[in-house]
């Protein structure tokens, strides 16, 4: 199954390590063949090519719509050369074969991700180079395809391996490369579209991902596991710099995405903030006066499932916060940056990961979030949803005072990324309670005051931290239960969706006992 290689057409958008690769491909004996742009790089280094056109005997064409699309170009690299009539159809025709296809393609996604209008991305769908790509793909019996610069060195490795020549089994892995970047280059043609046009629920829906990183194991170690990009270049883990450590995990990548987008709803210039989360749920969220006031009052929220936790920040890590952060066995830590006296101070625990960005997410941002059920997908919009103190509403005779709406909206924001049945007691600016994952809404409320307990315990207060603090529920009380119980708890005020039947009861358990409710009119399940 060895076929060598005597002839190459280079076609490429792309043009980095192309000279040296047609250099070494020259000095294997392999002739060139090449489209406009590329023909004329390799000449002007000196190499000798063969125009595309003089192959076709037509001109490239149409702002290079038509270059390559034509039998001289697509006889060569379908023909089965081992097949009589295809043999004597290319005697017949003058069809030369071609052994070795090099092509990336327009760069469509730069284009898309650059801005540019609807009529420059549109002749940025390249047509020629997915059309070779396939063709070549299809045939790679006896056809070499190359379509990612990262191939050319193992292309050269296995052409001097084999005397010129590629094994089939090199050539299949090839063409798989080949097929997945076609998919891929189509899938963001049609993402882009839908977008473009507003077609919300197209009837088809194509998803492309680049391997970032293959992992040891998934979720569980009996699972394979591995991390694709989705192009979208969105700050966060996927374009995270890691500084030290070994790799991230599974778990790891969830939570530390799970930290960061909740971080990122506090914005720096409101001051400092720090999420500390276990299993995708947060265990600790504060603002401070400083990153490092930030950090000890989350990590005062719940101390014991702080250990071993994924922390992020909304600004960039400092000496003081570093030093903090280091007393306790902490897994990764997510910043905007982090200067090089908290780099050193971080040096020095050799498995703790720092990971930075240059920016934060923007929770505000448009986008999709899937889930996979047995047989499908559900897709919707990620959740954007934000909720401003004139959307609040207020239910109870008290209305709530300005630190209590403060609060309630931190409480808010914080529920918002807190598995359903999420309840979030706050005070001060700091998480002092978080209910999460309960399929009842009042268990959540009981097992979040609970831990208030005993971390007031912990901590040697006279009472827990839930007295006079406010409470968010992800969505509505269906009863009063769940709120008389984080009243009983020292719960102060209340933020919900509003919306159940029972609102009337809900709303009058809160005059009752004297708390002060506000209605947000929005739900934020999560699940
Ligand atoms: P060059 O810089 O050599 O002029 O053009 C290289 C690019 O043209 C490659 O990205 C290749 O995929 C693309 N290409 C090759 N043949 C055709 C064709 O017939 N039509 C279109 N639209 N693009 C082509």
């Amino acid at each position: 199954n060895l076929v060598p290689v005597g002839r190459a057409l280079l076609s490429v958008s792309d043009k980095s390590g192309l000279l040296d690769l047609a250099r070494a491909l020259a000095d294997l004996g392999v002739e060139l063949i090449s489209t406009g742009g590329t023909a004329s790089t390799l000449r002007a280094a000196g190499l000798k090519v063969r125009d595309v056109a003089e192959v076709t005997g037509f001109p490239e064409m149409m702002d290079g719509r038509v270059k390559t699309l034509h039998p001289m170009v697509h006889g060569g690299l379908l023909a089965l050369r081992d097949d009589d009539e295809h043999l004597v159809a290319m005697a017949a025709h003058g069809i030369e074969p071609i052994d070795l296809l090099v092509v990336n393609l327009y760069p469509f996604e730069a284009t898309v991700a650059r801005g540019a209008g609807y009529d420059d991305c549109i002749e940025n769908i390249d047509i020629g180079g997915p059309a070779m790509i396939r063709a070549a793909a299809k045939n790679h019996r006896f056809v070499n395809v190359v379509t990612d610069t990262a191939d050319y060195k193992a292309l050269l490795d296995e052409l001097r391996a084999h005397d010129g020549a590629t094994t089939l089994a090199f050539r299949q892995k090839l063409a798989l490369t080949a097929y997945s970047r076609t998919a891929a280059y189509d899938a963001a043609v049609s993402a882009w579209m839908a977008g473009a046009l507003k077609v919300e629920t197209p009837r088809r829906r194509a998803f492309a991902g680049q391997l970032a990183q293959t992992m040891r194991y998934g979720e569980n170690p009996h699972q394979k596991a591995a991390f694709y990009t989705d192009g979208s270049h969105r700050p966060g883990v996927a374009t995270a710099k890691q500084w030290q450590g070994k790799e991230l995990s599974y778990n790891n990548i969830n939570d530390t995405d799970a930290a960061f987008e909740l971080v990122a709803e506090f914005d720096p210039a409101q001051g400092p903030a720090c999420v500390i989360v276990k299993h995708a749920n947060p265990c600790g969220v504060a603002r401070g006066a400083s990153l490092a006031d930030a950090y000890a009052r989350a990590f005062d929220c719940d101390r014991v499932s702080a250990f071993g936790g994924i922390i992020a920040l909304n600004q960039p890590l400092d000496a003081a916060t570093a030093e903090k952060i280091t007393e306790i066995f902490t897994e990764v830590v997510i910043a905007p940056g982090a200067d090089q006296a908290a780099r050193d101070i971080f040096a020095a625990k050799k498995n703790l990961r720092l990971l930075t960005t240059d920016a934060l997410p923007d929770p505000r941002a448009a986008g999709l979030a899937f889930k996979q059920v047995a047989g499908g997908f559900l897709v919707q919009d990620r959740d954007a949803g934000h909720v401003a103190l004139s959307d609040l509403k207020v239910v109870t005779k008290r209305a709530p005072s300005d630190a209590e709406l403060a609060d309630l909206l931190f409480a808010w924001t914080v529920a918002k990324h807190v598995k359903s049945n999420a309840i979030v007691y706050v005070k001060d600016g700091a998480t002092v309670g978080v209910g999460a994952g309960q399929m009842s809404r009042v268990d959540s409320t009981r097992i979040a005051a609970r831990k208030a307990q005993d971390m007031a315990q912990a901590l040697g207060l006279a009472q827990p931290l839930t007295q006079g603090s406010v409470v968010a529920s992800d969505a509505f009380f269906p009863f009063a239960d769940g709120l008389l119980a984080a009243a009983e708890a020292g719960a102060r005020a209340i933020i919900q969706p509003g919306g159940s039947m029972r609102d009337d009861e809900v709303i009058a358990a809160a005059d009752a006992a004297g708390l002060a409710m506000v209605f947000t009119g929005q739900r934020h399940f999560r699940h």
